[in-house]
This record gives structure tokens, sequence and C-alpha cells, in this order.
């Protein structure tokens, strides 16, 4: 086992006939009488699912669970749910799992339960190495997310923002596991718990039904399965207000009303203003959760602007450093790469052919490169699964890559042509598009908003337009800035056909694409000409010949022979992070905030307040086809109100909110 900090202890199981047991607890993860039953009186009825999923009055449905163990309980309600809905209908499950199976035992569960063996191999698929955090996988034609948090309960729901229609609250019994049943889970559960939600429990512990009520639930006891007499079943219908003022240390700016989304309250339709990557993951993301969706742009084909590029790859430098922008774009990156994957794959996109994530070589080109890829391997930090070291023999045997640097491979990452990714995103039912229509003034309405004068309302608008997206007097604040970036055309030849990884230096080339390879970046804020410059072919010609001398001598003698590329124009926040989440009414937080530039900081301050239905998705930078797609999913949580993608830290990293209140500290406004 690796003592890597990211790293979880893996559950140790013992089989007793057909029952998987933990060695670590000496408990049972299911009835050795019978587990399916077990969890369908326990969990499914006695959260009454089949009669609420009947009764439906939203597209979208919510189950938080702690301690995902084998799986089985979210087999048993996928089964249920793929029963009952079929087409807009969204579940989203969201567990919690501090001692992750093996995807070996995984498979062993699977063979015990046949009805199950084709759900359990595609999620064994999918199945994250074990590393702390949040791993959101996605079944695209069961509609359906899971969202797994491998870490602690109290740790992780604690840090979780959304809300939950109804809790399956598992985990060994309180007599060998009392660490997890503590108050701060039960508060963690009832602060998520939509107002209504129900939970069903297998224990009747009196630790637990006094740690229920005490958070606010309504508990009963019911009969149990088998030879368990009693179980506890409860529902949370809370009296008191949420809170609604916080010190600054809390940063109540940043505050999302969860609690105010309700069927009457979510968007009906929705406009997304941008049809770059940005918008068209937005798009998908709601159009798979029952919302019809608009897509607008200036222009008259989707991926004009920063997501042109001919090819393009999902990349990020992994970091052994757990701060908030490194959560945010390794989160990124492992969710887009997944997601991107089961994407393509179901629209039937081969791969090889326009896209393939075959992992991306990233060499140790320089010292610092190198004590960072060291450190990396060094402390186990991400587990082979995800990160493989590569000498300089295994670059050239494996990958007939000449490099006198050795470096790794980012198994999961790939490269893929963006045109054809916003093709097949914006290829759904739910989604139309309005191409070469600008959007160049927005009106509040009493219940959303009227694109352009006269033009037509949406109960919710995304923007999504890169640069454009401050063009409003409501987000005029937003520090985008242009930087332009040239890619070089190189042709292929017999010599480097034979390319299949995207190879990352600083600079980068993709494999030939359409008879070419994309050769990379040049990063230039002060420059504004759209046109291609030689100097920036030489650039990047010489960034090649200086990692991979061998690769340029191949695809070209002589940088002045270089022609052909392309110029785009990225949008760049000043931090680094993209802006993604609710956009704030700057008025109230012009007047609400302002004490905080007097340095009141002992005060309390009331909780920020939204213009309502808006959002936004900018400031990817050059890491568009990393960041976008995990956007989209924060965006979309925010609007239906499921469980987030990442902590709360990190969405306070990338909130828009940040810039507004940085302005107001420093008196921008007085
Ligand atoms: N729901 C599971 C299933 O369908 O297989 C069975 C759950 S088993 C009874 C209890 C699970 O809770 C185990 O997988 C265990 O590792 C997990 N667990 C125990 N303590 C935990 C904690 N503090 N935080 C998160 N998970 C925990």
């Amino acid at each position: 086992m690796s003592n890597s900090p990211s790293r979880l202890t893996h559950a140790q199981i013992l089989w007793h006939d057909q029952t998987p047991t933990s060695s670590l607890f000496g408990d049972v993860y299911f009835s050795d009488e019978d587990g399916i039953a077990e969890t369908q009186h326990v969990f499914i009825n006695n959260n009454r699912l089949m009669e609420r999923w009947q009764q439906l009055s939203t597209n979208r449905f919510t189950i938080g669970e702690t301690g995902f163990g084998t799986g089985l309980n979210f087999m048993c309600a996928l089964q249920l749910w793929c029963s009952m809905n079929r087409g807009n209908r969204h579940l989203h499950y969201v567990s919690v799992e501090k001692f992750p199976l093996r995807s070996e035992d995984l498979l062993s569960v699977a063979t015990r339960y046949p009805q199950f063996d084709a759900l359990y191999q595609r999620l064994i698929l999918q199945y994250p190495a074990n590393v702390r955090g949040f791993h959101r996988l996605f079944f695209p034609d069961l509609n359906v997310t899971l969202n797994l948090l491998f870490g602690d309960a109290s740790e992780y729901f604690q840090t979780l923002d959304g809300q939950v229609d109804a809790w399956f609250l598992d985990g060994f019994a309180p007599s060998v596991n009392p660490d997890m049943w503590q108050p701060a889970l039960f508060s963690a559960i009832a602060r998520l718990s939509k107002p209504g939600a129900t939970l069903a429990t297998f224990t009747c512990a009196g630790v637990v039904k006094r740690g229920l009520m005490e958070a606010g639930f309504n508990v009963k006891k019911v009969p149990g399965h088998g030879r368990k007499r009693e179980i506890l079943t409860a529902d949370y219908t809370p009296e008191a207000l949420p809170t609604r003022s916080f010190k600054p240390q809390q940063k109540p700016w940043f505050h999302f009303p969860y609690e105010t989304i309700t069927a009457a309250t979510t968007p009906t339709n929705v406009a997304i203003i941008g049809a770059g990557l940005a918008g068209c993951a937005v798009a998908r993301c709601l159009a798979q959760r029952g919302f019809e969706v608009t897509v607008y742009d200036t222009e008259v084909e989707p991926a004009t602007q920063a997501s042109g590029n001919p090819t393009g790859m999902t990349f990020t430098k992994l970091s052994v450093h757990d701060i908030p922008q490194n959560r945010y774009y390794q989160s990124a990156f492992l969710y887009s790469c997944r997601w991107i994957r089961k994407v393509l794959e179901f629209a039937n996109m081969a791969e090889g052919e326009d896209w393939n994530f075959n992992g991306i070589i990233q060499l140790a080109f320089n010292e610092q490169e190198a004590n960072d890829q060291q450190l990396l391997l060094d402390t186990d930090y991400w587990p082979t699964d995800w990160l493989q070291p590569l000498t300089v023999k295994a670059l050239k045997t494996r990958y007939n890559v000449d490099s006198q640097w050795p470096g790794i491979l980012l198994t999961q990452g790939g490269w893929l042509n963006p045109r054809m990714l916003c093709d097949v995103l914006l290829k759904h039912r739910n989604i139309k598009t309005q191409l070469g229509v600008g959007i160049n003034n927005m009106q509040r309405l009493s219940h959303g908003w009227q694109l352009n004068t006269n033009g037509e309302s949406y109960s919710a608008v995304v923007l999504a337009s890169a640069f454009s997206c401050n063009q409003f007097s409501f987000t005029d604040y937003l520090p985008l800035r242009s930087v332009r970036g040239q890619v070089t055309y190189l042709p292929a030849n017999p010599a480097t056909e034979h390319f299949q990884h995207a190879i990352n230096y600083d600079g980068y080339i993709n494999p030939a694409w359409h008879g070419f390879h994309c050769v990379g970046a040049t990063f230039n804020p002060k420059i504004t000409t759209p046109q291609l410059r030689s100097q920036d072919h030489e650039w990047n010609y010489e960034q090649l010949r200086s990692s991979l001398p061998q690769l340029a001598q191949d695809l070209a003698a002589e940088p002045s022979s270089i022609a052909a590329g392309r110029v785009g124009f990225r949008c760049q926040t000043p931090d680094y992070l993209p802006i993604v989440g609710p956009l704030p009414d700057p008025d109230y937080y012009k007047v609400q905030y302002a004490d905080l530039a007097k340095g009141f900081l002992k005060r309390e301050f009331p909780v920020g307040e939204y213009l309502p239905g808006l959002f936004i998705s900018t400031g990817h930078g050059s890491r568009g086809i990393t960041s976008a797609p995990f956007a989209a999913e924060i965006v979309s949580s925010y609007i239906t109100g499921e469980p987030q993608a990442v902590d709360r830290e990190v969405l306070r990293a990338i909130h828009p909110a940040r810039f507004l209140v940085r302005n107001i500290v420093r008196r921008v406004y007085d």
C-alpha cells in the first residue's frame, strides 16, 4: 500500500460464502441472507423511491449515500430507476467511501449478481483509481451520474454543496465504526437535504437516532429486514430558515442558496451565449438533464475562436501540492477525459480518427520539470493507472520518440479535434442553435431574461462567449484578457505519421490529423494581430527542435519553409483559473460589502445575492478542452441544485464574485 497522502486504505474483503465481509471492521457489506432484498427493503422502500419516481415533478432526483462499498445499493437503485425512467430524466447518485474496494473485488461481487453484471462491467470501466477526492462518473445512455467521493464521510459531506432528495445511510454498524456516526456527519447531511428529503438506515442504534434528531430530522423506527427487528427512517422538514449572515472568514459573498431551488424555480428553457467548447459543453450537460437549450453565437459555425484549432489535447500538470488551483485542474482533467470519451463513444465516433485518448507524453524538458516529475514519482502521489514513468529507452522502444529527456505518461489524456467534439455535443434532441446571431444586450424580466431588443426570452442564461462575457453592465468587473496564440501546421510524412501520442514539452505536438501535425503554441498577451507571423512559426519550431530535434528534422528542414498555421485568442484571467458559477448582483455587493474596504472584519455580512437565472463559464485560457466540460458540470449543478463536482474551496476559487469583492476591497467603486 502506498504511503502517499493522496491515497486511501483499500477495503480488505473476506468472502464468507456469498457474503463479502470487511476484515478491517469485522462486519458485512450486506446481509448474509439476501443482500438485494435487504437493500430493497431498507433503502429503496423506506425512501419510497418507486412512488416518488412515479410522481416526479422535475426531471431530476438525487440520492446520497454513506459507504459506496460494493456498489450493490447503487445497482439496485439504478435498476429501478432505469425500469421506470427513460429519456430526459437524470439520476444523480452521490456516495462517499473511505476504504474503496479494488476493481477486482467489484468484479467478484459482479459474478455473484448476474442480473447486475452488465452494469458492474460498465462501472468497473470507469471506476477511479484509489485517490482521495471527487470522482464524477457518467453513464450517458442511462442518463445517470455517479459522484464518488473518496474520503471520510463527515469530512467530504462538509465540503460538498448541493441538495439531496433521499439518503441511504449505510456504513458498518455504529458499534464497530463509531468514528463515522458523528454529529458532524448528521449536521452535514441535514445541510445537504432538500426540504422534504427522506433518509433510511439499517441501524436503529441510539447514537444514530439521537444524532439525526439533533440535526433536525424527524426519526421513526420501522420493521427491519430478516433477522433485524427494527431500523430507522427519517425525513427532513426544517423549521428554521438557513443562516443568512456570516463573518468575513466564512466568505458569505460566495454563499449560494441551493435551498431555494425547487420545481417551481427551476428554469424551463436556457439560452447559452457562445458555441465554443465552453458553451457546447454546458448545452449538452443541461440537455441531458432535460432542459430545452438554445445556443447562440455570432459566428455561423460552432468552435470558430479559441476552440477552433485542428487538434488540441486534454492536459494538466499534475502536482503534489494540494491547493484549490491544482485540485480544480486535476479534477477537471480526470473528469473531462472520462466524460469526453463517454460522449464520443456514445456517439459512435471511432477512436483513432478524430480523437484518441491513448495517453499524453510529457517530457522532462528542463531541470524544473524533471524535478517536479521526480517528486511525483518518488512520493507515489498518483497511481500508475494514471501516471507512468517513461525512460529515454521506453520513449524510443514503446513510442518511437527520440528524446534526450525521460518523461511521464498521463494515461487518461489524449488529443482530439475540438470542432468535432462541439458538433457531437450539440447533437441532442433538447438543443437548438441560433448561429450567426450575436447577443449584445439583455433585459431582466420578472421570470428570466430577454436577449437583444425584442429577442427571445429564457428563464436562465449561461454566458460562455469568452471575452464578450464582460460586455454587459453587470459583468463589466470581470478581468478577461486576450492572449494571442499561434499554432504551426507541419505536414506529416512517412517518418512522422506513426506518432500516435500527443507530446508535451514547453510546447506541444499532436499526432498527424488530416495530413499535418499541429505544433504549438505561442503566448502573446501584448500582440493583437490576427495575421500569422513567421517569427511565431519559428518560435514553435525552435521549441520543438530543442526538445525533439529528430522529430523537428523529420518534419521540416528549415523553419523558413513553414507557412501554415492558425491564430487564436485565448480568454485568460489574472489568476489563471476560469470564471465559473452564478453571477452576483453587483449593485447589492457594492452596498452590502462596502465595509470590507474599511477593515470591518469582526461584524457579520449578509450572504451574496445573485442575478436570478444568470450563470457563466469563461476564462479557460489555453486549457479549454480540459476545463470546459468540468465547468459545464459545475454550472449545471448550480442550476439544478444537484451535488457539486468539486469541493467548496475550489468552487470559491473559480467563483465570479472573487473579482467583484477584490475590487470592493481595493475601493475601485468609491
Ligand atoms: N452501500 C454498500 C454497498 O452497497 O455495498 C455497503 C456499505 S458497507 C456496509 C459500509 C461502507 O462504509 C464500507 O464500504 C466502508 O468502507 C464505508 N465506510 C466506513 N466508514 C466510513 C467513513 N468514515 N467514511 C466513508 N465511508 C466509510
